[in-house]
């Protein structure tokens, strides 16, 4: 029978699902947004990528979930951090990548790459809307402009303006008065991406810079974000093919991990019952995961984060 394993970013803004072959190949891809943390778009990206790999459910060997949401997916066999996954999917999708940058709908992290494509160090910002999706959402909508249209125009920003603030609600404030001055949408929008930019700075300072720089999330979709951060930082950044599925992807590629370690297991001693464990981590890891489970559930315990 052929072997099929789905990786879920269960993620606050969008669901994602992946789904790989027995080989690792991508035979089902999604992305579904129905509002904040939300069961039915979670689903909905888990439909729809079955139908795209023509298979049921039950074809699915071993699923793991990831994001702001994975301990609620009841379908996950395992679930692990985002920093795992994030850094798992990247790492595969951009081969050699030593920093990946992921912005999001509700966090932005920088995660550093050790010369074995594992997680070395990780800075998160998880406390407020600056420096991730939310900001460029409520200032889209303070701006007047769909928010796939920010990045183009933000792109044509002939003046150079500075917003201060980092705080969201006092952003939207500046926002307004410059628009009130007479400033046009598009330098407006430029400002907001520079100051996007400029916390993003901030992240990587924490873990040091490191290239070749990899930037996946949401907001790697848009144009004007990697534009800013690029000139911030002043390093190329490369965008995978899919970036808002690298968490669910990474997801997918442990899920087939283990199905393979275990059927290796199997084949080397077929009298030996394995059964694969709900959560696996290597000790060394252990420490840091550790970390990164203290990170998420204080945001969870703390809806205002
Ligand atoms: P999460 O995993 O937290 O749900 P995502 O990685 O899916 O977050 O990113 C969601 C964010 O991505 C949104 O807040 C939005 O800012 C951004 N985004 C998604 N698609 C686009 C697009 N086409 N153009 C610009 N920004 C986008």
């Amino acid at each position: 029978m052929a072997l099929f394993v789905m990786g879920i970013d269960f993620g606050s803004t969008t669901g994602k699902a992946v789904i790989l072959d027995g080989a690792g190949k991508v035979v089902g891809s999604s992305v579904a947004s129905k509002g904040s943390v939300s069961d039915e778009g979670v689903q909905d990206a888990i439909a729809m990528a079955l139908e795209q790999a023509g298979i049921n459910i039950a074809d699915v060997a071993r699923t793991v979930s990831t994001g702001y949401g994975r301990r609620m997916l009841e379908i996950a066999d395992a679930s692990y951090t985002e920093i795992t996954c994030h850094a798992r999917g990247a790492v595969a999708m951009v081969p050699g990548a030593r920093l990946v940058i992921d912005i999001g709908g509700q966090d932005s992290k920088v995660i550093a790459i050790d010369d074995n494509g594992l997680v070395a160090q990780f800075a998160m910002n998880d406390r407020c809307a600056a420096g991730t999706g939310k900001f460029l959402e409520t200032l889209a909508r303070a701006v007047q402009v769909p928010l796939n249209d920010m990045g183009p125009l933000a792109m044509t920003a002939k003046e150079t303006l500075t917003i201060s603030s980092m705080c969201a609600t006092f952003a939207e404030t500046e926002v307004i008065s410059l628009l009130a001055e007479g400033h046009g949408k598009p330098d407006v929008l430029g400002a907001v991406h520079a100051a996007i930019a400029s916390r993003t700075v901030g992240l990587v300072a924490r873990v040091g810079s490191r290239t070749p720089m990899v930037m996946t999330g949401g907001v790697a979709q848009n144009v004007a974000a990697v534009h800013y951060i690029e000139k911030a930082l002043g390093v190329t950044l490369l965008i995978p093919l899919n970036p808002q599925t690298a968490g669910a992807y990474g997801a997918a590629l442990i899920a087939l991990d283990e199905v393979s370690t275990a059927r290796a297991a199997e084949e080397t001693d077929p009298q030996r019952e394995v059964d694969v464990p709900p959560v696996s981590c290597t000790a060394p890891r252990r420490a840091r995961v550790r970390a990164e489970e203290h990170l998420l559930q204080r945001r969870e315990k703390s809806p205002a984060l």
